[in-house]
């Protein structure tokens, strides 16, 4: 499969299921775009061996694969149960403690400590993405008691969601930070913030990375997770304070109404493709393939869709992490997204551009451009011209080709749709033209006779340039 003709990125959750080289090597080439390390689970040391992993096997295959840090945020879980799990029975009357850390005595540990102080009579809460409901009877010291409405199996570690509940617990918990600091010393390219309620917590996130990125070093950037009806609410200023966006389904499927979720999807695409910001669907895409070596229709077609919706990447999780078929659930749904992108229905209908947004009409300049085959590609300096990656805001048909000096930036870049970052020293406007020629030409990305419209500077006067390659 020819990956550079794919534009929509595939991020996938690495876990134990693809932290091995031959394996990532083999995902990375049938399509993988981004890795995601997910701070919920496994120690610093399992992450920081996955991180060389995929440093040592992007640059084996020529990719630049950015690396997302997925900050845990202040999820609440189930503590240490028996290997075996619990049967919670449907009808039945079980304890939460927040006073233990494993089971004990017939009672559920919960990691949030304050939880007992939370919670009310009458409030419902769901374990394991939603798949048991309980609600609360009554809370004696630091023991829930709690009814089972929908009953089933727990493991350990389970998720649980309290969606009538206000809780009051930090966005960025002790684990968090610690797990930022580390992130920044391992040089993520990008940090995920889970839970994410207002645009405070993530300008508290960027000074945290700000002051720990060694000085000269490009920080890391900041993906906002939308799965909290706070967040849905209050999106706007998140998004502004925000560098991306992922439209994390399953915990928002359980926090307001699954029927929702689709419509929001597409909403915050649209918001994030006219702000010029990455956003990527996650959750429960190939679900299945967990389990089967092929999807099911439904999948095949929440893929498709989201892609539709135009959104910049489609996320695997434990498809990738720990599923048992992590390669044909990428070539799947590497092929999905090809077939999507070939269609008409992939098509951008263009908006006006706001008479003020002067970027959002050079970006509609350029897919005019593209849409007539009068132009094969464009050539942006980021460092000259920062603005240039809103040029893929309306997903011209063309390969945007992103000069950077500095290869976490091109791996920053990368997660958007269609970009083509490569590293070059020069950025000097006088000399770019053709330095970033050559180096494309060296690379077999453009050819003799190509017209490109090479972007070195501001939107107006001579930062841009109509060039035909010799
Ligand atoms: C989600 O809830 O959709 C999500 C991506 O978060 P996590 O995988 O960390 O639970």
């Amino acid at each position: 499969m020819a990956k550079q003709n794919k534009r929509t990125r595939i991020v996938c959750t690495l876990g134990p299921a693809s932290s091995h080289p031959s394996i990532l090597e083999k995902m990375m080439k049938a399509g993988m775009n981004v890795a995601r390390l997910n701070f919920s689970h496994a120690t610093h040391k399992d992450h920081a061996r996955v991180i060389r992993l995929v440093r040592a096997t992007a640059r084996k295959v020529g990719e630049h694969i950015p690396i997302i840090g997925d900050l845990q945020g202040p999820k609440i879980r189930l503590g240490v149960l028996p290997d075996e799990g619990v049967v919670l029975k449907t009808g039945g009357v079980i304890i939460l403690s927040t006073a233990l850390k494993t089971y004990k005595g017939d009672a559920l540990p919960v990691t949030y400590t304050g939880l007992h102080k939370d919670v009310k009579k009458g409030e419902r809460f769901l374990i394991d993405d939603g798949l048991l409901e309980l609600r609360v009877e009554k809370v004696i010291g630091t023991s829930i008691h709690a009814k089972v409405i929908t009953g089933g199996k727990v493991t350990s570690h389970k998720g649980m969601n309290f969606p009538d509940s206000v809780l009051r617990v930090s966005a960025i918990t002790k684990k968090d930070k610690a797990d930022a600091i580390f992130a920044v010393e391992q040089g993520v390219d990008w940090m995920a913030l889970s839970f994410v309620t207002n645009a405070k917590d993530v300008l508290a996130l960027k000074r945290l990375i700000q002051k720990q990125t060694p000085k000269g070093q490009t920080p890391a950037r900041v993906i906002v997770k939308i799965e909290k009806p706070a967040a849905i609410e209050n999106f706007d200023s998140i998004l502004e304070a925000a560098d991306g966006v992922m439209v994390a389904r399953g915990d928002l499927g359980i926090e307001i109404d699954a029927e929702d979720v689709p419509i929001r999807q597409k909403e915050m695409i649209e918001k994030c493709r006219r702000a010029g910001k990455p956003v990527v669907v996650a959750t429960q895409m190939m679900d299945s393939m967990i389990r089967n070596p092929r999807p099911t229709r439904a999948e095949v077609s929440d893929v498709a869709n989201a892609v539709f919706d135009h959104t910049d990447g489609v996320m695997l999780s434990g498809e990738s992490a720990t599923g048992d078929y992590p390669l044909a659930t990428v070539k799947m749904m590497a092929k999905i997204v090809m077939e999507a992108e070939n269609s008409v229905y992939d098509d951008v209908a263009l908006e006006l551009a706001d008479g003020e947004d002067s970027q959002l009409s050079a970006a509609r300049a350029i897919k005019l451009l593209s849409m007539d085959g009068a132009i094969h590609g464009v050539i942006a300096s980021h460092e000259l011209a920062p603005w240039s990656e809103r040029a893929l805001t309306m997903h011209p048909e063309i390969p945007l080709y992103i000069a950077t000096k500095d290869a976490r930036v091109a791996r920053q870049v990368s997660m958007h749709w269609s970009a083509v970052p490569f590293v070059m020293k020069i950025q000097k406007e006088s000399t770019f033209i053709r330095a970033a020629i050559a180096n494309l030409k060296k690379q077999k990305l453009i050819k003799k006779g190509a017209r490109l419209v090479v972007v070195t500077g501001h939107l107006y006067g001579d930062g841009i340039d109509l060039v035909t390659v010799e």
